[in-house]
């Protein structure tokens, strides 16, 4: 058999690059809060991303719930139960009781018309992902926000560097979260960041990231300790000279698929969003049963034992895990189209050192595994 193919593999910076700014770490001394190269790398970081203010974070979950934490968000938020855990478990550690509401079928984001259906008075946020990259309908679901005054929160764990007609997604709704764990599209090892609009609002989310310290003395609210260290800022901005590259090669890959994908009974893929720079974070596939000749499951089983790890994005559903069960907004009559999208996705690997010559053998064992 020949190497095992995963779904994803970090893409890392050259060791010998590295090697030079851990010197200087070494040399100034300054491991953490908010040192030289976690200011570089919230400036960089600002400019490469085309948005006003990053806070640099630890990791995503802790800027998800910190984000919650700064906008004072409490009682009901509505929010998607396709995604990774991390997104309702931010509510729950906020004490924040989550309300799924059902996806639309093709890109599988929050279904923007069956929003308003799910406002209670207790509601006072949206938090909806940006799933595999491609882009909620933000206009339609900011218009709901406003008519509600509800905040509006995106976790944007796999949007960095998508634009939609050149502006960054990071720039709509309150605030935009991002994850920089080792299987995103850029990875500082982990670490993650919220993109802000205001100044007042950057400060407000930098106290709480360390502890709620404004200055020496004064702590202003229960803060955490979710600030990024200065060997992960290091390693961010020596990864933001390679990203584009990143990018393209994924963008590559996902073209390559789609070429030799494109006529399979049974298998379904997702087209790029109109007017929308995309990062090819995911390359998920859509598994129709009947047509196809085999369960979606029944694949996953045969690529595992041809060596091809692809994975389940997202399944099970967030609201199918023990802690949300019991949740009314749970109940499968309530999210008819993310339990048939649950059953039928598959995420096919997709890094950007994957080779060219490895997608062409990913296609041909699906091809064999349709008949
Ligand atoms: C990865 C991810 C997170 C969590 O980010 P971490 O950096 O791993 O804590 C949150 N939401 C979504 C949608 C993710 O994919």
């Amino acid at each position: 058999m020949k190497n095992p193919i995963y779904v994803t593999q970090p893409a890392m910076p050259p060791l010998e690059e590295f090697t030079q700014y851990l010197e200087k770490i070494w040399g100034n001394k300054i491991l953490t809060n908010n040192g030289p190269f976690h200011q570089q790398f919230e400036k960089e970081l600002a400019d490469y991303l085309g948005v006003k203010y990053v806070s640099l974070f630890s990791n995503g979950t802790l800027a998800l719930i910190t984000a919650l934490q700064a906008l004072k968000v409490t009682g009901e938020v509505i929010t998607t139960p396709f995604s990774f855990v991390a997104t309702a478990h931010s509510l729950w550690w906020n004490g924040i009781k989550p309300v799924f509401v059902d996806i639309e079928p093709y890109f599988c984001n929050l279904d923007a018309e069956k929003i308003e259906a799910a406002i209670t008075p207790q509601t006072t946020a949206i938090m909806p992902v940006h799933v595999y990259g491609n882009i909620c309908e933000v206009d339609k679901i900011q218009k709901i926000a406003d008519a509600y005054g509800l905040k509006l929160i995106y976790d944007a764990a796999h949007a960095f560097g998508v634009k939609v007609d050149g502006n960054s997604i990071l720039n709509f709704g309150d605030l935009s979260v991002l994850s920089f764990h080792a299987t995103k599209v850029f990875n500082t090892i982990e670490g993650g960041a919220i993109v802000s609009h205001d100044e007042k609002t950057k400060t407000r989310i930098d106290f709480l990231k360390n502890f709620g310290y404004d200055g020496e003395l004064r702590v202003v609210a229960p803060g955490i300790n979710a600030k990024m260290n200065e060997v992960q800022a290091a390693y961010g901005l020596l990864q933001l000279k390679y990203v584009d590259r990143a990018i393209s090669n994924r963008q590559r890959i996902s073209d390559l698929y789609k070429e030799l994908l494109h006529n399979i009974k049974g298998l379904a893929f997702q087209n790029d969003q109109i007017d929308v720079i995309h990062n090819h974070a995911y390359f998920p596939v859509f598994i129709d049963e009947q047509l196809f000749g085999m369960s979606r499951d029944g694949l996953n089983e045969f690529m595992k034992s041809n060596g091809v790890f692809g994975r389940r994005y997202f399944y099970p559903l967030i609201s199918q895990f023990p802690t949300y069960k019991g949740l009314s907004s749970s109940n499968p009559a309530n999210l008819p189209v993310a339990e048939l999208a649950a059953k039928k996705v598959f995420c096919l690997p997709i890094y950007a050192d994957l080779d060219l010559d490895d997608v062409k053998r990913i296609c041909t064992l699906i091809k064999s595994a349709g008949k």
